[in-house]
């Protein structure tokens, strides 16, 4: 008994260590499976992380190290807020929005469902935000929801954290003086992720459908699909140039050259297990395999490990 005590210590060292190196919320793929589940482990995460504040363009900030990264535009019209990071990080968020202008929250967009996301969609919502999202994000937040890989099921949300300014396709906002396009993926890493576009500022916000420098999860038990997250790497590729500056759903700031890796990632990792697949090998031999193996340094240190993600591609490729 006692002897796993350390094992359990370790693990929540492991997390904060992460924390504090990448100031992006990654959690080693370690905790999966064990008695800390990866959702618990996270949010305790939250709790202790530090929020980095990136000035991008146009007035429009990113807010970096609780959960999903944030993006703010300020103004006129009160602050509008790309999703809600963890409740944990609550006051360091408060602390963060309130040092970018003294504008109330007034809109909150949830790229997603995944709880390192809407966390914070009720304090957000408490403080004059009306939260808009995708019709499937609704539906997965207004009921218990099971992620199997996560080994966790969600309750339903508050009823004040769920959105109520809901859409199933495109959309597009007017707001401080922006013109904001809402678009809705096909299943990809779930089945509502958006993007954001702000569109004279040429900023682009993709939700969790691309991970800069970390491979992706995908979300099977919400309708996530991996030739879903290949598709919307391309089609997020064809939404931007080389000025546009791109906020991920977690990893760095970044831009073009970075997507085109990210897609290459994914589809030459997919090709690799389609084919040993038709080999006949099995799930166990291609995982020893290891056909991420040339990008687990860069790509495997976060939230997915090159093991963890093969398992993901080998249920994506059918
Ligand atoms: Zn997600």
């Amino acid at each position: 008994m006692s002897a796993q005590l350390p094992d359990i210590s370790r693990r929540r060292f492991i997390v904060s260590a992460s924390l504090a190196a990448t100031a992006v919320c990654v959690v080693p793929h370690r905790v999966f499976g064990g008695e800390e589940s990866l959702v618990l482990a996270s949010r305790k995460a939250g709790e202790t992380a530090n929020i980095t504040v990136q000035a991008l363009r146009g007035n429009i900030s990113a807010l970096i190290g609780s959960g999903g990264n944030i993006a703010v535009l300020p103004g006129g019209d009160g602050k509008l807020i790309i999703d809600s990071g963890f409740l944990g990080t609550r006051g360091k968020i408060s602390a963060a929005l309130s040092s970018l202008s003294p504008d109330p929250i007034k809109h909150l967009i949830n790229t997603h469902w995944h709880f390192d996301h809407t966390d914070g969609n009720e304090w957000m919502h408490s403080a004059g935000a009306t939260i808009t999202a995708h019709e499937n994000t609704r539906k997965h937040l207004s009921t218990a929801t099971r992620v199997e890989d996560w080994n966790f099921t969600f309750p339903a949300l508050p009823a004040g954290a769920i959105p109520t300014d809901v859409f199933n396709a495109d959309k597009t906002l007017h707001l401080n003086g922006a013109t904001i396009a809402l678009k809705h993926y096909e299943p990809a890493h779930t089945d509502g992720d958006i993007s954001i576009y702000f569109t004279e500022t040429d900023v682009l916000h993709t939700g969790d459908t691309w991970w800069n420098g970390y491979y992706p999860f995908i979300d099977y038990s919400t309708g996530g699909s991996l030739n879903g997250m290949i598709k919307a790497a391309e089609a997020n590729l064809a939404m931007v140039t080389d000025k546009t500056i791109v906020v991920p759903g977690h990893g760095p700031i970044g831009g073009k050259k970075e997507m085109i890796e990210f897609r290459d990632v994914l589809t030459t990792i997919r090709n690799r297990v389609v084919a040993l697949k038709k080999e006949g090998e099995s799930l166990n031999e291609i995982v020893a395999a290891k056909p991420t193996a040339a990008y687990d340094a860069k790509w495997g240190s976060g939230f997915v490990n090159g093991e963890f993600f093969t398992k993901l591609v080998y249920k994506g490729v059918g």
